[in-house]
């Protein structure tokens, strides 16, 4: 009898998995019940929230300024249409969406998929890229990552950005180019740094790889970075892809800093 149940067992887990695979459900998913992206909570659905990380994540919607799209806390602010900051002086790209504000919610998905090597991290976020960036992925000729710099790039061994960006071009149907932008020179963080220091720091930290200035002139470049904290960084590479002769640059982050007064380290 023992016997029996034991061979019905083995038939389960020899017919199961197949049944589920053809749903498109990996067998890993089959052996451990799926849990939220963020902590350790089950969940219904593998690659998805629990309900209480879910209320924890912000995304940014309307109103947000036109150009660089920090999110305005008045729905007055809208009506001006620019942030002050944008008012002032336009930023070198033309438009900049992020998918989620970058609080204590989305630092618990976006610090593990940058440091501690989640990259299932990517197809989530891309996801929500998606969606906040629906009207520049659809108006892109090619797609760009933030590039790291080479040793960086050794010691976690991927690029995050390079990831959402491969995830997003697949999405849309659009060139992907990743080695396009070069990262000449490491840079400390821009962390608390005033907006003169950090465009110092970053004169001449990217520049275009020369034997792919041809895939920029005449094209409209979507730049994706993970975390837009500034925009410095952003700002450097839509110098250089400008100068390389890009029609337009437009930017997609997966998140940002809110107000860019308030500055954070990552
Ligand atoms: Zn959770
Ligand atoms: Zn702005």
């Amino acid at each position: 009898m023992a016997m029996r149940r034991s061979a019905l067992g083995e038939m389960e887990s020899a017919l199961i998995p197949k049944g589920l695979k053809r749903l498109g459900i990996g067998l890993l998913d089959a052996v451990l019940p799926p849990h939220c992206l963020s902590c350790e909570d089950p969940v219904m659905t593998q690659g998805t929230l629990c309900a209480s990380c879910f209320r924890q994540v912000h995304t940014i919607t309307d109103p947000l300024c036109v150009c660089c799209g920090v999110p305005f806390r008045h729905p007055q602010q809208a009506l001006a249409g620019l942030c002050p900051n944008c008012a002032a002086r336009r930023p070198a790209y033309d438009m900049a969406r992020a998918a989620l504000r970058y609080d204590d919610g989305a630092r618990r998905l976006i610090l593990p998929f940058k440091h501690a090597d989640r990259q299932e991290l990517a197809g989530p976020l891309a996801l929500q890229m998606a969606r906040a960036g629906k009207a520049l992925l659809a108006r892109c000729d090619i797609i760009v990552p933030v590039p790291l710099h080479w040793l960086r790039l050794w010691s976690r061994r991927y690029n995050q950005a390079a990831l959402l960006g491969a995830k997003l071009a697949r999405g849309a149907g659009k060139p992907f180019v990743p080695d396009l932008l070069v990262r000449a020179r490491a840079t400390p963080p821009l962390g608390d740094r005033g907006a003169a220091e950090r465009a110092a720091l970053l004169a001449g930290a990217f520049r275009v790889r020369p034997r792919l200035v041809r895939r920029v002139a005449g094209q409209r470049v979507l730049l994706i970075d993970d975390v837009m904290t500034s925009g410095a960084t952003v700002e450097a590479c839509a110098l250089v892809l400008r100068a390389a002769g890009a029609a337009a640059v437009d930017v997609l982050a997966a998140a940002r800093v809110p107000d860019p007064r308030l500055v954070e380290r990552s």
